[in-house]
């Protein structure tokens, strides 16, 4: 088993004059060399966790442990330059009057010239930006703005970096490159690291560990396929898959809703229930055309590799499905829905 680098347990943090707590609870471990995936939707306490790792920010109760040291319980508080963390922002933060060099030299201060020099032309090769060593940050473009943001940030070596979002700010096209440029140097530099992100798929591309965080708590930590494949609740299964969710009721074996019986063999806490939320996953759904088929598609749209289906239920609400081109059926067409058992997942009522 690796080291651990990272333990939080129950780490709960309330800001003065709110309601409810930022970070609430949250207990999670990091590996050696893993990259933990924060996901969450925009006010979750993605932000607020990160900085009470870094000792930005202090926490009402918990402990935190960095590669098996204490650096936070109620009675002791480790400054955050003391608890050997590399940080990444969003606004990539860079000194405007100093080089990329000097930028990426800035932590490493304290050793000899010669020491410094190695380290600095290693960490630049790392994040391939030889030859652009003299150049001040307006030189340079977002993405490499951000490399030399990593760089600073991995040059003192750190046990543990935290990167809030850093690809937020770029352009599409070099946000998707860049993710996969940032995995690999993180790889390959063997660091521990925590990637704040609300972008599913960027989660899921990133990660070793996934962790989906909900108003404050995490709600799961797994695999990117296990969160996937096996959404622990009715959030997680919406924010990750995207999933589409109907009303059922419960028929003998059977779920009953407005679009068709479907079956379901799995477990679910739902089965206690009578009626609950079937969720449906885009990709896993197909049409089957019918004169008395309850759904019509509204829209159909050509994604390239595959069409997304917009469709109608008769209580008016919208399902989507994601079907490889062979499936090509005209917008007003009346169509069925077949699921594979085993792809159907029921959720008690609710979010939670
Ligand atoms: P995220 O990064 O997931 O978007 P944040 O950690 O920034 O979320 O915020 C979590 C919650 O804490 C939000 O409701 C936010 O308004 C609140 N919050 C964050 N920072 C402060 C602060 N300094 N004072 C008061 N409330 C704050
Ligand atoms: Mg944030």
């Amino acid at each position: 088993m690796k080291p651990v680098i990272l333990n939080l347990q129950n780490i709960a943090k309330k800001f003065v004059g709110n309601s409810s707590n930022a970070v609430d609870n949250v207990c999670l471990k990091l590996h050696k060399g893993d990259i933990l995936g924060l996901l969450g939707p925009s006010g979750c306490g993605k932000t607020t966790l990160l900085r009470i790792i870094a000792g930005f920010e202090q926490p009402q109760t918990g402990t935190i442990e960095i590669a098996e040291k204490l650096v936070y319980s109620p009675e002791l508080f480790t400054p955050a330059e003391q608890r050997d963390i590399g940080i990444v922002f969003q606004d990539y933060a860079l000194f405007p009057h100093l080089t990329v060099v000097g930028n990426v030299a800035f932590g490493l201060k304290k050793q000899p010239k010669q020491v410094v020099e190695q380290r600095v032309s290693e960490v630049l090769a790392l994040v391939q930006l030889q030859g652009l060593e003299k150049r001040y940050p307006y030189e340079l473009s977002g993405g490499q703005q951000q490399r030399v943001a990593l760089a600073r940030a991995l040059a003192p070596q750190p046990q543990l970096m935290l990167l809030d979002e850093p690809l937020s700010n770029l352009d599409i096209q070099v946000r998707l490159q860049l993710r996969e440029e940032i995995r690999d140097i993180l790889k390959a530099a063997g660091t521990s690291a925590i990637f704040v992100t609300h972008d599913q798929e960027e989660a899921l591309v990133m990660s070793d560990t996934v962790g989906v965080m909900y108003q404050g708590h995490l709600e799961q930590l797994g695999t990117p396929e296990e969160i996937y494949t096996h959404p622990a609740s009715r959030f997680v299964a919406e924010f990750v898959t995207q999933a589409n969710f109907l009303p059922a009721h419960r028929q003998g074996s059977m779920w009953s809703t407005e679009v068709g019986c479907f079956q379901f063999a799995g477990k679910s806490t739902a089965n206690n229930h009578d009626s609950a939320e079937l969720m449906i996953r885009q990709e896993d759904v197909i049409l089957q055309p019918a004169d008395d088929a309850a759904l019509v598609i509204r829209t159909r749209r050509f994604l390239g590799r595959e069409y997304q289906y917009c469709l109608q239920t008769p209580s008016g609400k919208e399902l989507h499905a994601r079907t490889m081109l062979d499936t090509l059926l005209p917008v007003g067409t009346k169509v069925n829905l077949a699921i594979a058992t085993d792809k159907l997942r029921v959720f008690p009522h609710g979010l939670g």
